[in-house]
């Protein structure tokens, strides 16, 4: 499996109502839920998309945790540890909110095609924060900013080897603050 590319964010924001409901996009979670939905991006000069996304809203407040792969929709690694992620999450154990978005790139997992989304030919983690007059992964970035970027304390964004690359011989992190 190839090597997994973290890079971390820290954000201060917070999307918990006074209920302790957790909403993102449509994936509205009551406290000690899990809830799946899709941020809605419209369309605009070109076409909509749906991205996925699931919220563990754990038993007991925390912080809030955002796990993001799949900006490079065939990276399947991090796809595949995000999806394994949403399912062995039990919101009964987990103190805090996780926010999860498997695969950002739709179209890019879809069609089969590395490093770029092939519906404006942009690379989906080169465009934050984003902006709703722009194509598609401009829109895309603006609604994950929002919607996943700013209501986290923290964010894990995953990549990996894609089609053509070879990540095998290393890994590395970064961490940025704001
Ligand atoms: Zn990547």
């Amino acid at each position: 499996m190839a090597a997994v590319i973290l890079a971390l964010f820290s954000a201060t924001a917070s999307a918990q109502n006074t209920s302790g409901s957790f909403a993102v996009g449509t994936a509205k979670a009551a406290r000690g839920q899990k809830a799946y939905g899709a941020i809605e991006v419209p369309a605009g000069v070109d076409a909509a998309l749906s991205i996925p996304v699931v919220v563990v809203n754990g038993a007991k407040p925390g912080p809030v945790l955002a796990i993001v792969s799949g900006a490079h929709g065939t990276e399947y690694a991090s796809i595949i540890a995000v999806e394994r992620l949403i399912s062995a999450l039990d919101p009964a154990t987990v103190s805090g909110t996780v926010i999860l978005v498997p695969l950002v790139n739709v179209p890019s997992f879809e069609q089969k095609i590395a490093h770029v989304n092939p519906v404006d030919n942009k690379s989906m983690n080169r465009y934050y924060p984003g902006k709703m007059d722009g194509t598609q992964t401009e829109r895309a970035s603006f609604l994950i900013t929002k919607q996943v970027v700013e209501p986290a304390d923290h964010l894990i964004d995953l990549h990996g080897g894609d089609l053509d690359e070879s990540l095998r011989p290393y890994a590395y992190w970064c961490w940025l603050s704001r």
